[in-house]
């Protein structure tokens, strides 16, 4: 009696190899509205599914929503808008593996590619082509303990990172880490960015310093620093 391999279907032929797929939440274009990037037209594919739970969350509905697509749907999906400048988001993205592929094809396309991530996920097996945008949780988020450290020594000056500050507790942590961990030698940017309704005014005004002097300056052709819809922060570059 023939054994069947993994190669064969039933019938006899020859199986084709699974296409690889992503569960995505949503494709679509808009301005991108946060890192050094701010400003400039982005696709943003948001992946769904994320094992974190911070306090501040506003993307809860990516937690579990979304379709299986292959990777060469979501790249023709992409290639549709004719924008430079694509990011991967979530949800967390580094959940499911083949999000290394796909941000892979995007570069080979010709695109920029921003990754979002929590910072609890290894971002070591990331093409060193994209921008990865990683957050340090703050303890305010709650998910503190979640940091993966030895993501930092994986840092390079293409990427940034992000501090979301809801308190005084959480400016002085990021502080610390910054300074601990010479955060603006390691990457291109530090990102400080107070949550909306949360922190004072007079608090805007000690995270604004504090990521102003913290950002690395060989990268910056023009900076300016924003303050959109009350209290978000942000530094804005031009590409490099
Ligand atoms: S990591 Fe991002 S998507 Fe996940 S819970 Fe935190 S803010 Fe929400």
């Amino acid at each position: 009696m023939k054994t069947i391999t993994k190669q064969e279907s039933i019938s006899g032929q020859p199986k084709r190899p699974a296409e690889k797929t992503l569960t995505i939440n949503e494709i679509y274009q808009s301005i991108q509205g946060e890192s050094t990037w701010v400003g400039l037209p982005c696709v943003f594919v948001r992946l769904t599914f994320c094992d974190l739970r911070c306090t501040y969350c506003d993307t809860e509905y990516a937690f579990y929503e979304g379709e299986k697509r292959t990777l060469a749907e979501i790249t023709e999906a992409v290639m549709k808008f004719d924008c430079p400048l694509v990011e991967i988001t979530g949800g967390e993205p580094l959940l499911q593996k083949n999000v290394v592929p796909l941000m892979s094809m995007l570069a080979d396309a010709g695109r920029t590619v921003l990754l979002e991530t929590s910072g609890a996920h290894d971002i070591s097996s990331v093409d060193p082509r994209v921008h990865r945008i990683m957050d340090l949780k703050t303890p305010g988020s709650g998910e503190v303990a979640r940091n993966l450290w030895s993501n930092i020594d994986h840092l390079t000056t293409r990427d940034e990172v992000k501090f979301v500050i809801g308190s005084r507790e959480d400016y002085e942590w990021s502080c610390d880490q910054v300074r601990q961990f010479n955060l603006p030698a390691r990457c291109g940017a530090v990102l400080f960015s107070p949550i909306f309704g949360r922190i004072e005014r007079s608090g805007i005004s000690a995270a604004r310093c504090m990521a102003t002097v913290s950002r690395s300056r060989s990268r910056l052709k023009e900076r300016s620093i924003q303050r959109s819809a009350g209290f978000t922060t942000t530094l804005r570059s031009a590409p490099p």
